[in-house]
């Protein structure tokens, strides 16, 4: 069991004495979403179902399928499809993983105008707006499927093997399965109590990376192609060639993953990833190694995340755009020092 100050204990019960039996309640994320937004939201779900308290889900952007066996259990759930019409009806709308409403898409509107209270669990460190209501943010947190675990912990709600999944989901994948530097000691202690509820790691490990389509690996290779590196600034970049994600019949959520690779070459202290999502606008993923802050680095573009992982999307052309960043990163990181960190 992790163990939490009696400030955060405090604020954990206060934050899940707003959820109360009989309300409308929205759950939703960023984006994309990831295996932490879709594994927190799984896990509440059955955390606040075990307390007599039902919670649908509506995200901006369908649930990816490598991540649809957590709504499985779940049947009539995922409201996503109907998320605009769900949300005009909340009592009370849950943010997970996000403190900004832009990162919502298409969705911030509806939520900035149902004047309800907007709950916010999260774990980034660049916050954005967000309308009133209960917070429950720790940017040292490794996922928000961890803090997620906390409330529960702190308000004595029993722990379910699908509640337990869901949240292991949510930590594995934003740990890059226990890799990054937010694999504290305490996110393995909670990954313990929650495969202590007796999950399968290795069925868990089969469903979210063992199951990905031929188009993935096509779509791997392709963008490797394109892999650039200047170790003069210890710097590297691949690009999507454009169409490639129609023509491979891939998604986004099949992308996850591959910025790994030029951050994974020796002396790359800054690592990126161009994509162009719709014409004119690019979408940027930015990963570092070392002393690198890449959210500060996003920051002057709108953009943001975590030091060592983050993400920016700017108006322009590819060609545009990778010149302006390129140019950016040289500077920045000329000017934080050369293998500082590595
Ligand atoms: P990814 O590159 O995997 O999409 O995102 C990495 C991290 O950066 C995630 O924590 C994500 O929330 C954040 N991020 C990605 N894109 C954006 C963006 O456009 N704006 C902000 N503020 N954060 C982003
Ligand atoms: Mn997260």
């Amino acid at each position: 069991m992790t163990l939490l100050s009696t400030d955060r204990q405090a604020a954990a019960r206060a934050f899940t004495q707003a959820l109360r039996p009989g309300q409308r309640i929205c759950i939703t994320t960023h984006v994309n979403p990831d295996g932490d937004g879709l594994g927190s939201e799984a896990g509440l779900v059955h955390l606040l179902r075990a307390q007599g308290i039902e919670a649908v889900v509506t995200n901006p952007s369908p649930t990816p399928e490598r991540y649809q066996f957590l709504f499985r259990d779940l049947p009539g759930v995922d409201r996503t499809h109907e998320a605009v019409k769900e949300l005009r009806r909340a009592d009370l709308i849950l943010v997970l993983d996000i403190s900004d409403v832009g990162r919502l898409g298409m969705l911030s509107q509806t939520v900035l105008e149902r004047g309800v209270p907007v709950a916010c669990v999260d774990h980034h460190v660049s916050q954005g707006h967000l309308p009133d209501g209960p917070r429950y943010v720790d940017p040292e947190a490794s996922a928000t499927g961890e803090l997620i675990y906390q409330l529960a912990v702190a308000s004595n709600w029993p722990l379910t093997p699908l509640a337990a999944r869901a949240l292991y989901v949510a930590i594995l994948t934003d740990t890059g399965a226990f890799r990054f530097s937010n694999t504290r000691p305490a996110v393995l202690r909670t990954a313990a109590a929650l495969l202590e509820t007796g999950l399968d790691p290795e069925q868990i490990y089969l469903d979210v990376y063992a199951s990905s389509s031929e188009g993935r690996a096509r779509l791997l290779a392709e963008t490797l192609q394109t892999l650039v590196v200047e170790p003069e600034f210890g710097l590297a970049w691949v690009t999507v060639p454009p169409g490639a994600l129609e023509r491979l019949g891939a998604t986004a959520d099949d992308l996850d993953g591959i910025v790994e690779v030029p951050r994974s070459i020796s002396g790359v202290r800054m690592a990126l990833l161009f994509r162009e999502i719709a014409a004119g606008r690019v979408k940027v993923s930015l990963r570092s190694v070392g002393t690198v802050d890449v959210a500060e680095f996003a920051r002057p573009y709108g953009g943001g995340g975590h030091t060592k992982a983050s993400g920016l999307s700017m108006e322009g052309s590819l060609a545009h755009v990778q010149h302006e960043v390129l140019a950016a990163a040289r500077e920045y990181l000329s000017a934080n020092g050369n293998g500082q960190g590595l």
